[in-house]
């Protein structure tokens, strides 16, 4: 009979380290974790699109110029190979001014090739960071769905436990059992081995009277020590 008083107490903190498991962590800390990091590399995402949408803009404004320039140098010579009216000053203003906008469309060309440069970077960054948008968020569902498996395993086991200590008090006699609950209720458990002579709820010896009296089977014995049930056979 002792056994099931026994097998009710370790039921019992079956349940006890299954709610101190329910309350703690269970991977919410890590799921925190990659949220934060999750929107971090958003922010970072959006801000390297930002930047590649205004690269664009500056893309099509330095191509308009580099046309436009074009265009303007192309007129000057057609104007200076084909009207020759050997002008000196005419030939000489021309020059300069085709000269200056040579000059000023190979910087534009420069700045364009700088910046196709950095729009290959910036599409390369991009890439790289919705790719780890992706792996966050997967992260995050597999961390999400663990943790509420474990949760669900956690309750299954309470469960257990509760109906396993219904079916074990059925099966002691009310006024063992009465006694068992007042004692567990002030001391957390109501019943102990004995090992050797020692109270295995108190870790004292109890006196040779209680040890004959649990030898020769005396109703309900309790430790001298701690007053916990350490005997109960052949009751009714
Ligand atoms: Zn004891």
């Amino acid at each position: 009979m002792l056994d099931l008083l026994v097998e009710i107490q370790d039921n019992k903190e079956i349940i006890k380290k299954c709610k101190k498991e329910l309350k703690i962590d269970l991977g919410i800390h890590s799921m925190k974790k990659i949220k934060n990091e999750f929107e971090q590399e958003k922010e970072k995402y959006k801000s390297i699109d930002t930047k590649l949408k205004e690269n664009k803009i500056e893309i099509e404004n330095v191509e308009n110029k580099l046309n436009i320039i074009k265009q303007e140098i192309t007129s000057e010579e057609d104007k200076l190979y084909r009207n020759l009216k050997y002008d000196l000053k005419l030939i000489n203003s021309l020059e300069k001014s085709i000269e200056l906008k040579v000059s000023k469309m190979k910087e534009l060309e420069e700045k364009n090739l700088k910046l196709l440069y950095e729009e290959e970077e910036l599409l390369q960054q991009k890439g790289c960071s919705g790719k780890r948008l992706i792996t966050l968020k997967a992260d995050f569902h597999k961390n999400k769905k663990t943790s509420s498996e474990k949760i669900i395993k956690i309750k299954q086991n309470i469960e257990k436990a509760q109906q396993n200590i219904l079916d074990i008090e059925k099966r002691i006699p009310k006024e063992l059992l009465d006694k068992f609950n007042q004692l567990s209720s002030i001391k957390g458990t109501g019943a102990a081995r004995l090992s050797e002579g020692v109270c295995l709820g108190c870790k004292m010896k109890v006196s040779a009277m209680t040890i004959d009296n649990v030898k020769n089977h005396r109703g309900i014995v309790y430790c001298d020590n701690c007053g916990r049930i350490i005997s109960c056979n052949k009751i009714s």
